[in-house]
């Protein structure tokens, strides 16, 4: 099968022709159609991420038809259209695990970073961790659902009920959590890199009350903002925006180093988190929402072969939306 493999950190993707994978008992085997791209593509190519498989097929946000099942499936069958998110494997027995958080185990392994990913034809998964994809979405607009979607869900959760929501880097995951956030009556304001008019003006479109750059503040205080850039700056930043008791979520798994700042815009019960991974229970809540909204992802498309363009050009900030490979 035709695939894009990364041999090592902070080298291009080589395309190559590999085997296809066989799926193990509990695997499913997938004919992959589209694959998008996140920033933890990025990192992980990148090197900033320790330790990945090598070689790798990156790609954890896969949209595929089942084409075979291992033993021990029962939830899919051939033909079955399922998608497959980051996290790829939990132990089920660790403390995490057994408290719900199984976004933090101990042993997890991840998509397109410990496990081969859908930068390829085909891709196999552990059907425990996929989900159906729901009807009416076409592949591309489906794939982004499954990291930027399900992490900047999980993100929008951790800010509790906050009605005045501020997102900082308004790319694949906040133009999917803008129009949600909308949808459920809070009030967006998106903060662009520098001078970036038009993702100032998409992100109107998508419904933001208001639109600036990174470096302004907003017109009025926020109760909680989200901080999808991987940029450490951003937080003091955010703090100084957020009203007292807010919060600010970093939902990257990178990020820049943060710079020191006074402890008074800490000051006044205002919190800093960070969101790792997902749970599959956030992947089937999400699923079920964003047909409701409905989210409709803008999407650019690359074929399989231009994985590296598209990581390029993500690397640029020249993504409208989010960038996805076709695969067939
Ligand atoms: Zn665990
Ligand atoms: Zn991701």
């Amino acid at each position: 099968m035709r695939a894009m493999v990364l041999d090592s950190p902070g080298k291009s993707l080589r395309a190559a022709e590999v085997s296809v994978p066989e799926p193990g008992p509990e695997e499913v085997l997938l004919r992959v159609h589209a694959c998008a791209v996140c920033r933890t593509d990025l990192h992980v190519v990148d090197g900033e991420l320790p330790g990945p498989k090598l070689p790798l097929i990156p790609g954890h946000q896969i949209v595929g038809t089942v084409g075979r099942v291992g033993g021990r499936v029962e939830d899919f069958a051939v033909g079955d259209r399922v998608g497959v998110p980051w996290l790829g494997h939990t132990d089920d027995t660790c403390r995490y695990c057994l408290t719900g958080r199984e976004n933090l185990c101990d042993d997890a392994r991840f998509t397109g970073y410990q496990i081969d990913g859908g930068y390829a034809e085909y891709a196999s998964a552990d059907h425990r961790f996929c989900f159906p994809i729901p009807e009416g979405y076409p592949d591309l607009q489906a794939a982004p659902l499954l990291c930027a979607g399900l992490i900047g869900y999980r993100s929008l959760r951790a800010t509790g009920d906050a009605e005045r929501l501020g997102l900082y880097g308004f790319g694949a995951a906040a133009h999917i959590i803008a129009q949600v956030a909308v949808y459920q009556d809070r009030e967006v304001f998106a903060f662009t890199r520098d001078g970036d008019e038009e993702a100032k003006g998409f992100a109107r479109q998508l419904g933001a009350a208001w639109a600036g750059d990174s470096s302004q503040n907003p017109p009025e205080e926020l109760d909680a903002a989200i901080i999808f850039a991987p940029v450490g700056a951003l937080v003091p930043a955010a703090l100084r925006a957020v009203a007292k008791g807010g919060v600010v979520v970093c939902a990257g798994i990178h990020m820049s180093d943060i710079p020191s700042f006074p402890y008074e815009i800490l000051w006044g019960e205002r919190v800093v988190r960070s969101v790792a991974n997902l749970t599959r229970r956030d992947g089937e809540e999400f699923l079920v929402l964003a047909p409701e909204v409905p989210v409709h992802t803008e999407v650019v498309s690359y074929p399989l072969e231009e994985a590296n363009e598209a990581l390029d050009a993500l690397r640029g900030g020249r993504i409208r939306g989010a960038a996805v490979l076709v695969v067939d």
